[in-house]
């Protein structure tokens, strides 16, 4: 019989995971509670642009092969382009670029010797292959002692609170050599914005037999005696297996039947949402830097400045320069409930720091994005934290970005993940171990 497979989410491990399930002939309906596929790297196209616009800034590293190797697989590598943006720190009221060796040595806030010891480090941490030693240390106490505390304090935390607010401490080190040991100079992003690559995803994978419903959120998921029942918006459905790829805490809400120690091992992951506004302004707001990251000790209302159009070229956006002002933040934090209008109260303020001549006027519209689930946070020994791709109820899978590791999370990584969990669920389908687990949760009682 075919295998019958439900995917809660079409982000881009729901999608890849049916992308690959249909192409191996089992019958896959994705239920997808946004208007639109691609999740968190989904976005929109205001009236006036030709190219859609992430709702969350992003971009792919030239290391990032799983997609890479995916969009190859669809054909559409020649709609990537890698340009190279200019990335840059705050130190004293300006950016200054530090996105490759000569930038860093014009640098002013280090000296000759900081940076030559810096330099020294991230050659370290790009050469060693070893992650797993420095899990057991936080960044915060693993950098100043090795890099010294000048080029901690002016580089480094910075970054780190602007990724994780205030449990920046707590991150381990094995997350930061990931991100030294993967990031490029060159950004890749997808002719006509992320947007069109995910809906050509979900097109190939409607193509290929797979159902993609999108604004149908799911409800809630039961285990019935052979499979998964499916409460969703339009209805009930049975299936022969269940991928989730939401956040941990969502899955607890949606499968009450889920064991007591996955509970706890799902709630004892951590994780922040993310705030951005998004300015559509007349003029540009610097001078051509892509990505600011702002020390929180600088006092702006948010912590990453990144004018997007000096990536890709205002044109695309009707001549429009667009500007993400973002965070990383706890759910409860006010910026969650803040009305957009608020919001834009807030941030406007700052905006002269970057351009003296920046009037609110320049302002032709705006927009607020907000997600509660968006970076989890990674403390030391995080890899004994992970939960399996195989939740401990038969047919049943969960994969999400809290399970990637030690790599920050990303699309690259989540379309890494969803074609390993579809391996999988082909492979225990082929086996017959949902019935194997399900004949042992009966003789040790399990529900
Ligand atoms: C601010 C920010 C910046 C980022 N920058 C980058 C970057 O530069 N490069 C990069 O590669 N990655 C970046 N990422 C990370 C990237 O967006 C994620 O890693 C990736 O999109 C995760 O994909 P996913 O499929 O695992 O999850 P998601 O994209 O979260 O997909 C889950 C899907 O499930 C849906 N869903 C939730 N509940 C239900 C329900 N009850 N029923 C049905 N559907 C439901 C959601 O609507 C969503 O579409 C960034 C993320 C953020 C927040």
């Amino acid at each position: 019989m075919t295998l019958r497979v439900a995917i809660v989410g079409a982000g881009a491990a729901g999608l890849a995971a049916a992308y690959d399930l249909t192409r191996a002939g089992a019958r896959v309906v994705v239920y997808e509670a946004a208007p639109q596929p691609g999740g968190l790297a989904s976005g929109f196209r205001a009236e006036g642009w030709s190219w859609s616009l992430e709702r969350f800034y992003h971009h792919w590293f030239a290391s990032d092969t799983e997609i890479l190797r995916l969009i190859r697989e669809l054909g559409l590598s020649h709609r990537v382009r890698f340009p190279r943006p200019v990335t840059a720190v705050w130190y004293n009221e300006r950016p200054y670029p530090f996105d490759s060796p000569l930038a860093v040595l014009r640098f002013p806030g280090l000296s000759l010797l900081e940076k030559l010891r810096m330099g020294l480090v991230i050659a370290y941490l790009r050469l060693t292959p070893r992650w797993e030693p420095l899990e057991r240390v936080t960044a915060h106490e693993w950098l100043p002692r090795y890099m010294g505390r000048r080029a901690y304090e002016q580089i480094w935390q910075p970054l780190l609170e602007g990724k994780f607010g205030e449990a920046y401490a707590e991150i381990n080190m094995a997350w930061f050599w990931a991100r030294i040991h993967k990031r490029s100079p060159r950004l890749g992003t997808f002719e006509g914005g992320f947007q069109a690559f995910f809906d050509a995803l979900a097109d190939r994978v409607r193509a290929q037999g797979g159902e993609i419903r999108l604004s149908t959120p799911v409800f809630r998921l039961e285990p019935e005696a052979a499979g998964w029942r499916v409460e969703a918006a339009d209805g009930p459905g049975t299936y022969d297996a269940a991928l989730v790829t939401t956040s941990p805490r969502l899955l607890v809400r949606l499968v009450p039947t889920l064991p007591a120690g996955y509970v706890s091992q799902l709630l004892a992951l951590r994780s922040l949402g993310a705030v951005v506004l998004i300015l559509a302004l007349a003029r540009p707001l610097t001078q051509g830097v892509y990505w600011i990251n702002l020390p929180k000790r600088a006092g702006f209302p948010f912590l990453a400045l990144v004018e997007h159009t000096n990536y890709i070229p205002p044109e695309h956006y009707g001549g429009e320069h667009l500007v993400y002002c973002g965070d990383y933040l706890p759910p409860d934090h006010p910026y969650f409930s803040m009305s957009p209008e608020e919001l834009l109260r807030t941030f406007l303020p700052a905006l002269p720091r970057f351009n003296p001549a920046f009037r609110p006027e320049w302002v032709r519209r705006y927009w607020v994005f907000r997600e509660p689930y968006a970076q989890p946070v990674v403390p030391v020994n995080y890899s004994r934290m992970i939960p399996d791709l195989r939740a401990p109820l038969p047919g049943l899978y969960f994969a999400s970005m809290s399970q990637v590791y030690p790599w920050d999370r990303g699309t690259n990584y989540a379309v890494e993940m969803g074609r390993r969990v579809a391996r999988m669920i082909l492979e225990d389908h082929r086996q017959g171990c949902w019935a194997a687990m399900a004949l042992e949760g009966i003789s040790q009682g399990a529900p």
